[in-house]
């Protein structure tokens, strides 16, 4: 009852003609501000019950955990499931990614063999994470998911995509160079999904991202899910989607209530060292990922930590994608506690343990540093996240705090309390 009341609110498959709905524009005198809001008309449905999502399904996303939607899944899940182009925003660790996973398998017939749904993933270990969740939910029925991603055997994903796969969750090179060669082919794919669709969308990935776009049937469904969604990405998606119901978050909402936000003046570079093992019993609490800006700090920074007696990991872009597969394992079994890592571990990894995020270097943008501190406090979750600031950095942080109107306090004594 309640999803057809819902249900008609949303027309099915609303292929129609390029319409600005629910944007005002500002006319400045020399700019067009385009101002992106919710979509009017979007409402909740506070039950996987009432979505009319298929029994075998709904046993998996029950006997996965998931009792009940969280905003996002109860906004989206239905006009996703309709067809409906949708531009969905949410705080991080908020289900997103999930909820695609949920939505890939109801979307999928199973009775024939093509590729349906196509997900991608700025990075190898989140599409595969993606994979994992998609197997998971869709336990009790037939569905058919793979992750097609640099790194690993060109032999093992040419296998398996002939053999019949219903969902790739991938990256752009790897998925592109299949669609090059025949092996995935696109002609069934209904639904393509960009998880961390601003990264996706941005500098590196976009040209990529618009090669494997053009491969795609021309009604392709497409949906965009990120934290961050800044509106130099909401411009550009008029160029491929079809009058999409948008929901998104006040940039002074996006910081989370339950991750708590510290700094820790060091005054210089030399004194971050000092300063961070004097943190190490804090982050062995339970698990903690330190950010580096580069992999090469990374790397230094691992050594460093590892003569002095401290037990850490670390991985980043430049390690064989076994090491870096292995290090993912050990990390999400709770083998390895602290791990040090580069900004390929900013967006999307979800390791529920994970309740201190240090920024040993500070992001080099804004929406990095939403995504860095939400690797911890996962679905309401308390979290920690603690900034090292130079003096020179103190601009920066400063910024960071006004940008998303949050308070940004220095680190208490009692700090291990919070974790
Ligand atoms: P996001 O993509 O928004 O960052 P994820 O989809 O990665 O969030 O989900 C974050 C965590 O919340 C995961 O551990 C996931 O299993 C869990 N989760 C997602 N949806 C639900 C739900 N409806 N009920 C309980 N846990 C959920
Ligand atoms: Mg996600």
């Amino acid at each position: 009852m309640a999803t057809a009341a819902v249900a008609s609110v949303i027309p099915a498959n609303g292929r129609r003609k390029q319409q600005r709905g629910g944007i005002k524009s500002n006319n400045n005198k020399d700019e067009e501000q385009i101002v992106f809001e919710t979509s009017v008309g979007v409402e909740a449905i506070t039950s996987f019950d009432n979505m009319g999502i298929k029994d075998e399904l709904l046993r998996g996303i029950y006997q996965h955990g998931f009792e009940k939607p969280s905003a996002i899944q109860q906004r989206a899940m239905l006009p996703i499931i309709k067809g409906r182009d949708v531009i969905a925003q949410a705080q991080s660790g908020t289900g997103k990614s999930s909820m695609i996973s949920v939505v890939s398998c109801q979307i999928v017939d199973t009775s024939v063999k093509d590729v349906q749904v196509l997900i991608l993933s700025p990075t190898r270990e989140l599409a595969s994470q993606t994979e994992k969740v998609i197997l998971a939910v869709g336990n009790y029925m037939n569905v058919h998911a793979h992750a097609c991603v640099g790194g690993k055997s060109l032999a093992e994903d040419i296998r398996k995509l002939d053999h019949g796969v219903h969902v790739v969750s991938g990256t752009p090179g790897r998925v592109c160079d299949m669609i090059k060669r025949r092996t995935l082919r696109t002609r069934a794919i209904k639904l393509l999904v960009l998880d961390e669709s601003d990264e996706m969308l941005s500098r590196g990935f976009k040209d990529q991202i618009y090669d494997v776009y053009r491969y795609l049937p021309p009604e392709i469904q497409v949906v965009l899910i990120s934290a961050t969604l800044p509106n130099e990405i909401l411009e550009i998606t008029s160029k491929f989607m079809t009058d999409p119901i948008r929901i998104l978050v006040k940039r002074d909402e996006l910081t989370l209530e339950g991750i708590k936000q510290f700094f820790v003046a060091v005054g210089k570079e030399e004194w971050k060292f000092d300063t961070l093992c004097d943190l190490y019993d804090t982050l062995t609490i339970t698990q903690a990922v330190i950010f580096c800006n580069t992999k090469r700090k990374v790397d230094w920074l691992c050594e460093k930590m590892r003569s002095n007696n401290f037990t850490v990991s670390s991985m980043h872009g430049d390690m064989p994608q076994q090491e870096r597969d292995a290090i993912m394992s050990e990390f999400r079994q709770t083998e390895t506690r602290v791990l040090i890592t580069t900004d390929v571990w900013a967006r999307g990894l979800d390791v529920e343990q994970v309740s201190l995020v240090i920024n040993y270097d500070l992001p080099n943008n804004r929406e990095l540093y939403i995504h860095r501190i939400g690797r911890s406090g996962r679905f309401g979750r308390k979290g920690v996240a603690i900034n090292f600031v130079r003096n020179d950095d103190i601009r920066i942080l400063r910024d960071i705090e006004q940008y998303y109107s949050t308070q940004i306090d220095e680190m208490p004594v009692n700090v291990q309390d919070l974790i």
